[in-house]
């Protein structure tokens, strides 16, 4: 007698939705340098994925083709199923909807903590009091509604980091990038800093690639790291331990 496959009793079918991000085989090259080798990911939608690997192995290669800052020589990339990128066509960064905050803040001098939050949604036309509020909004959840008069040069390190943060999140994009963002800080304030984007950005919910040669970073905000070396994605582990903090060895 045949057995009819388990098909998960009374359980809702299951409506499969395209991946948040997809990179099929995308290769990219220095010269004639291979830095990115056939490159295959699949990140589900509200996963935040560590992209960890060594120091030039092509982990800010592979982010910035995430942005559109760089384009790949083959393959191709889809956000939510539309392609963004391959060899022959590349959405622009701005028509992305991404947020990103890099390992330099990269935060403008002689705009306030204010304006410089305000930018990403007055690219996108957001003005008056519902702009205000928003930006008022990102502040506090990290912590900086105090400081929207200052300018960056008045902030520590650390402050400036949320204020990157905060400039990512406002517009709620549909994808989140990091680019060993903590990396410029030190450790005491590196560990507390990461605890607190931990918890942020599974508040948030939003899909996230976060680079960092820092496996401890990786395990305390991840639910999934990527293990990158030499141009490729060697494994994908689940992360069971971010649960507690990692940094205590
Ligand atoms: P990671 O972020 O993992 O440290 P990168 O993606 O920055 O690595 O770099 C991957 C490799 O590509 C390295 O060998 C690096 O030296 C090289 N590389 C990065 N950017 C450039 C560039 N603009 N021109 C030439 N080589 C580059
Ligand atoms: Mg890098």
């Amino acid at each position: 007698m045949n057995i009819p496959a388990f098909t998960g009793g009374n359980a809702p079918p299951r409506i499969a939705s395209p991946p948040a991000i997809a990179l099929h085989q995308v290769s990219h090259f220095f010269g004639s340098t291979p830095v990115l080798n056939h490159v295959n990911l699949t990140v589900p939608k509200g996963t935040i994925l560590a992209l960890l690997g060594p120091s030039g192995c092509g982990k800010s290669t592979l982010l910035k083709m995430l942005a559109g800052l760089l384009h790949p020589a083959s393959g191709q990339i889809s956000f939510d199923g539309e392609i963004v990128a391959s060899g022959t066509f590349s959405l622009p960064p701005e028509r992305r909807n991404l947020g990103m905050a890099f390992q330099d803040y990269a935060l403008w001098p002689h705009m306030s903590v204010r304006q410089n939050v305000a930018f990403p949604l007055q690219m996108r036309g957001v003005r008056g009091a519902l702009l205000q509020e928003k930006v008022m909004a990102a502040l506090d959840r990290v912590g900086l509604a105090d400081f929207a008069s200052r300018r960056p040069s008045e902030l520590s390190g650390g402050q400036q980091q949320r204020v990157a943060l905060a400039r990512a999140i406002v517009a709620e994009p549909r994808i989140l990038l990091f680019d060993e963002p903590l990396s410029n800080l030190d450790r005491d304030l590196r560990e507390s800093l990461c605890e607190e984007m931990a918890t942020l950005l599974r508040q948030l919910g939003t899909t996230a690639v976060y680079v960092t040669h820092d496996r401890h970073e990786a395990r305390a905000l991840a639910h999934k790291i990527a293990h990158m070396d030499q141009g490729a994605i060697a494994r994908i582990d689940l992360n069971d331990a971010s649960v507690v903090s990692p940094f205590v060895a």
